[in-house]
């Protein structure tokens, strides 16, 4: 049985040396076990931030551990009245390895989806699949004819959630590196435009193919590519922060804030303006007017004399020398 095992933590990109092949017999199944032989191993972006020993949603792999990885396989053999021999399983933790023994409560059973190939298993209808669907319906949510564009436009996950975007009503616009990606996406896939990141300033390409701004953004990227997207946001956008690969190879720590922690903690971040909510002023009046009244909602004002001293005034509030809200008297009331 061959097994990745994570001998260290990789500085950078990935390299010889990190992981190791181990070899080792092929476990065998205890009670309520079954013995799994991977067909498939899932590759995924998050693989890289599993390595660090960093806080993510998942705790990292440990020195000298098996690498963690999405399979997908075959029980050969089963101790477990749940599973027989044949049954087609996802391991919910999987490994690198050719084969695992798995406690029963730690497996699903799966099945194949018709006539399709497995590998749809592990993509398209798997969390591929998964991660493109409900981030476009359930975060994105685009409306009939808005402006969406997608990072990592013409990978696993970019590419589909482009074309569900497009079935919902949206022109979609795809980031991606060549000119081969980015004729795939606008050719095959139907996007309605391809920005090619490797060979063309993204700015000015956005400028070009998003006229009228960009209201959802489905960033798989991060980086200087989110930037030029990030700056051309309309009023009322949506941005869907799904990946930031650019930094996982990252050496040093991101600046501050770090958006990795939006995805790992699933971070709602929105804007806000109090100017979409002077329609409703009577709405704040009648819930806090009897608070103030009672005087259950302490409140304190702090009263600069006389126009002349705005300007001085104003400084007050970078330097904090004011007590509670402040304001200029100028006449008498
Ligand atoms: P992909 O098939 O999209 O492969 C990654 C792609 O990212 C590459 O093909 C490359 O495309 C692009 N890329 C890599 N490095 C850079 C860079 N520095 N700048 C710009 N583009 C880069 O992988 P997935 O579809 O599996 O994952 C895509 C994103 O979705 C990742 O960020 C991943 O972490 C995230 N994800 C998030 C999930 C979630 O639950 N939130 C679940 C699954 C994935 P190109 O050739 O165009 O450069």
């Amino acid at each position: 049985n061959r097994t990745w095992v994570l001998r260290q933590r990789p500085v950078g990109d990935l390299k010889d040396g990190d992981l190791e092949l181990v070899e080792s017999p092929i476990p065998e199944a205890g009670a309520g076990e079954v013995l799994v032989r991977t067909i498939y191993l899932s590759l995924d972006p998050t693989n890289r931030t599993w390595m660090n020993d960093t806080e993510g949603y998942l705790p990292p792999v440990g020195l000298g551990d098996p690498m963690r990885g999405l399979t997908l396989g075959v029980v050969e053999h089963s101790k477990s009245e749940r599973f027989s021999p044949g049954d087609l399983v996802m391991p919910v933790s999987g490994q690198w390895a050719e084969w695992a023994v798995v406690p029963e409560k730690g497996l699903r059973k799966t099945q194949k989806f018709g006539d399709l190939p497995l590998t749809a298993n592990l993509s398209v209808l798997g969390m591929t699949g998964m991660t493109a669907y409900f981030g476009v319906t359930d975060v994105c949510r685009p409306k009939a004819g808005e402006t969406m564009v997608i990072s990592a436009a013409a990978g696993a996950v970019g590419s589909i959630a482009g074309q569900i975007a497009k079935k919902r009503g949206a022109r979609v616009i795809g980031i991606a590196g060549g000119p081969d990606k980015c004729a795939w996406l606008t050719d095959e896939l139907g996007f309605d435009g391809a920005v090619d990141y490797k060979n063309e300033d993204v700015g000015q390409a956005l400028d070009r193919l998003c006229p009228d701004g960009i209201d959802i953004d489905f960033e798989n990227v991060g980086g200087d590519i989110m930037s030029a997207v990030w700056s051309r946001m309309n009023v009322f956008g949506r941005i869907a922060v799904c990946g930031l690969i650019s930094a996982y190879n990252a050496t040093s720590a991101p600046r501050a804030p770090n958006f990795a922690r939006i995805i790992t903690h699933r971070l709602n971040v929105r804007g806000f303006l109090v100017l979409d909510y002077v329609g409703r002023a009577a709405e704040m009046a009648a819930e806090m007017g009897p608070w103030v009244i009672s005087g259950g909602l302490k409140w304190k004002v702090h009263v600069e004399e006389g126009i002349e001293t705005a300007p001085d005034a104003l400084k007050r509030l970078f330097t904090g020398r004011h007590d509670g809200k402040l304001l200029v008297k100028v006449s008498e009331e």
